[in-house]
């Protein structure tokens, strides 16, 4: 079966636990009862897609075990295909999620099963429309997958998310970059301690206003992808194109004002529902119009894939 849209990336189990504080080095604290929710960068996206009435596959790995059943019911429950997500002898990718009264979250991801996939796994595009992909999963495994698609004539989309260092073939492979200020802020050295976590301290961290956008946007173009999509929290995107002269055109796309219970997943939202729409058809700045729209009400709601919203709950 061909799929419109192949998504490349993780599936991890969410182990949440809500804690008044986080421990220190060598202290026990005692938190509330552990929530287990299907997470994962790919899964994530490939949920919020076929929420939208994407027809999608992902290819991923999960281990043999609980956690990986979750996952697996979870995809197929969204209309996800499943067929190349492999069942490995490694445990299931677990991420362990502390949350704070404040809202803050902290995240330590153990990768397990998602580490076993190869650069074969995602070798073949098999007649898709978009594929994308994030970086969860090795990168070995991103770059082939990317570079094969590009050669099937199959639009590549990459959400660099966790940061990671990608060769110049792979960014002129990329029809579309995704990346939040703190990614752009790290592929182009200006976030100060060059970790690409984002603390919010470096030039892109949202207070350089519109010139300082539209600039980062025009260095990551230079970079080598076709279009460029920064996304900015509430603030909504920016997405960047080289028009036919040579010439940049920007768009900025403003979110819809709502009130953010949880972010959690928002970014996998969005990057779920860019690539629907440019499945479909649609511009780049056509799809993250539609784009803002699904993760506004993404962080209206609790979790990340619970709160994903079907087409029609869209106004
Ligand atoms: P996350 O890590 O939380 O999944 P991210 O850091 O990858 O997200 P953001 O730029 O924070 O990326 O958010 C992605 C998109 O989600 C934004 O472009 C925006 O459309 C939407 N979004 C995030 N936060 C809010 C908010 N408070 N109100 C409305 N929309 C939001």
């Amino acid at each position: 079966m061909t799929e419109a849209v192949l998504v490349v990336g993780s599936a991890n189990a969410d182990l949440v636990v809500a804690t008044d504080r986080r421990p220190a080095g060598g202290e026990t604290v005692l938190g509330g009862d552990t929530q287990i929710l299907p997470g994962g960068k790919g899964a994530n996206t490939a949920v919020a897609a076929a929420r939208l009435g994407a027809d999608v596959a992902l290819i991923g790995a999960v281990g043999d075990d609980a956690h990986g059943r979750l996952l697996l019911d979870s995809l197929r429950g969204s209309g996800v295909g499943t067929d190349r997500v492999r069942v490995v002898d490694r445990p299931t990718g677990a991420a362990y999620i502390t949350v704070t009264p404040d809202g803050e979250n902290s995240i330590l991801v153990s990768p397990g099963a998602n580490h076993a996939l190869a650069p074969a796994d995602a070798a073949d595009p098999a007649g898709a429309k978009v594929l994308v992909a994030s970086l969860e999963v090795p990168l070995d495994v991103v770059e082939h997958a990317i570079a094969c698609a590009a050669r099937a004539g199959v639009r590549t989309v990459l959400n660099l998310s966790p940061t990671a260092k990608l060769s110049e073939e792979t960014l002129r492979h990329l029809d579309v970059l995704v990346v939040n200020e703190h990614e752009a802020a790290w592929l182009l050295g200006t976030d100060g301690d060059g970790s690409g976590d984002g603390d919010g301290s470096g030039g892109s961290d949202g207070s350089g206003g519109h010139d300082s956008h539209n600039s980062d946007a025009a260095s990551l173009l230079d970079l080598g992808p076709d279009a460029v999509v920064i996304t900015r929290g509430p603030e909504g995107a920016l997405v960047a194109t080289r028009g036919e002269q040579a010439d940049i055109d920007h768009v900025e796309v403003s979110s819809p004002q709502v009130t953010a219970v949880d972010t959690t997943g928002a970014g996998d939202a969005f990057t779920g529902a860019l690539v629907t729409w440019l499945a479909s058809g649609a511009t780049v700045a056509d799809a993250a119009r539609r784009a803002v729209d699904v993760a506004a009400v993404s962080v209206t709601k609790r979790g990340a894939q619970p709160s994903y919203p079907l087409l029609d709950e869209l106004s």
